[in-house]
This record gives structure tokens, sequence and C-alpha cells, in this order.
């Protein structure tokens, strides 16, 4: 079994601008694609999850996630990256389309979505980790009881400054960025 790292997308892999209410909006942060062809080449398991709470809300269909996530892997393959599963939340509880507006347990922190990617992909989660711009990414690592990598793009930075601080959980490492993240990651591996 391989290990896998379980990556935020919004703010993490693509700038963080709000919400991704449409495909003009996806751009890819420098080097993301670099740092996920480094996961591929160490055979690492790279999976997204995101918490998609605009489809819940309202503000874009579900469809649009998913030409979203498409435009993720187009643009990953020009740098020979890949990843192997996309899990998101389209889920809230405050709502507006009925459907979709509730609690559940996919939506950060909670750890449907790593569950789901363990159900369908052949993990090691021994030596997996989490990698994320949001205290709430920590937060999730640490209830799949992962490593947790904050990065301090999006809202990394601010979060890393302003929220950290408060919270008895910490993140096991903060990188610059994703690729940081990724050659940390590797190192301690070996
Ligand atoms: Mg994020
Ligand atoms: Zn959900």
């Amino acid at each position: 079994m391989r290990p896998a790292v379980f990556i935020d997308r919004d703010g993490t892999i693509n700038e963080q601008r709000g919400y991704i209410n449409h495909i003009s909006r996806f751009v890819l942060l420098p080097n993301a694609g670099k740092a996920i062809s480094l996961l591929n080449e160490n055979n690492y398991i790279v999976v997204v999850t995101s918490n998609q709470s605009g489809v819940a809300r309202g503000y874009f269909p579900i469809e649009l996630v998913e030409e979203t996530n498409d435009v993720l892997r187009r643009e990953l393959a020009k740098d020979d990256a890949h990843v192997n599963g996309i899990y998101f939340c389209p889920h809230h509880p405050d709502g507006v389309l009925p459907e979709y507006s509730r609690g559940c347990s996919c939506r950060k922190p909670n750890i449907g979505l790593i569950q789901k990617a363990r159900s369908e992909l052949e993990i090691d989660m021994e030596r997996s980790c989490v990698i994320g711009d949001r205290w709430l990414d920590i937060e999730f690592a640490h209830n799949a009881d992962l490593p947790g990598i904050m990065v301090l793009t999006g809202y990394g930075r601010g979060d890393f400054e302003y929220i950290v601080p408060h919270k008895q959980i910490k993140p096991t490492f903060v990188a610059e960025d994703l690729l940081r993240a990724v050659k940390w990651i590797l190192k301690q591996d070996k």
C-alpha cells in the first residue's frame, strides 16, 4: 500500500479567490504542478479534499465544481502531474438548496472525504498526511489522526498568525507553499 497526501484545493493548489464560482477564477499557484509531480514520482497517492459549500449556498451549480476540477487536472498535466482522486463536500447546514443544505460527515473538519478516499484507494494511513492553507485543514488532519501541514498561501498566512496561536492543536509543519510542504514530507519519509 502507498501513502496518500490529502491536499486542500483553493488556496493550496490554486489561488484563493473567494468562491471559485467560474472557471476564469481558477489559477494554479506557482509550483503547484511541480509539487504534485514530485509526489507522483515518489509513488504517493495524491487526493484532493475540498469544501465547496457554494453549491449548497446556491452560488454555483455542482457541475461547475466538476468543470473546475477538470481544469485542475488539465493544468496539472502540463507539468506531468496528476491526482488520484478529487473528493469534495457540496453541503452546508445553512444553505439554500434543500438537497445540499444539511449537516454532513464530509464537510471538513469532519473526515468523511478521507473515509471515502480510503474506501476507493489502497492507502497506507500510517504514512499519510494532510496539507492545507486553513486552520480547518489542521483540525481535519487531527480528526483523521494524520500529520497536518499548513501552507502560507491562500488564507494560510492570516490563519497562522491570528488563529493558530489561540488553538491547542498545532500544525505539524508550516511551509511557505505546496512545493516546500511536499519537499518536507519526502525528507521525513527517507
Ligand atoms: Mg483552502
Ligand atoms: Zn458534505
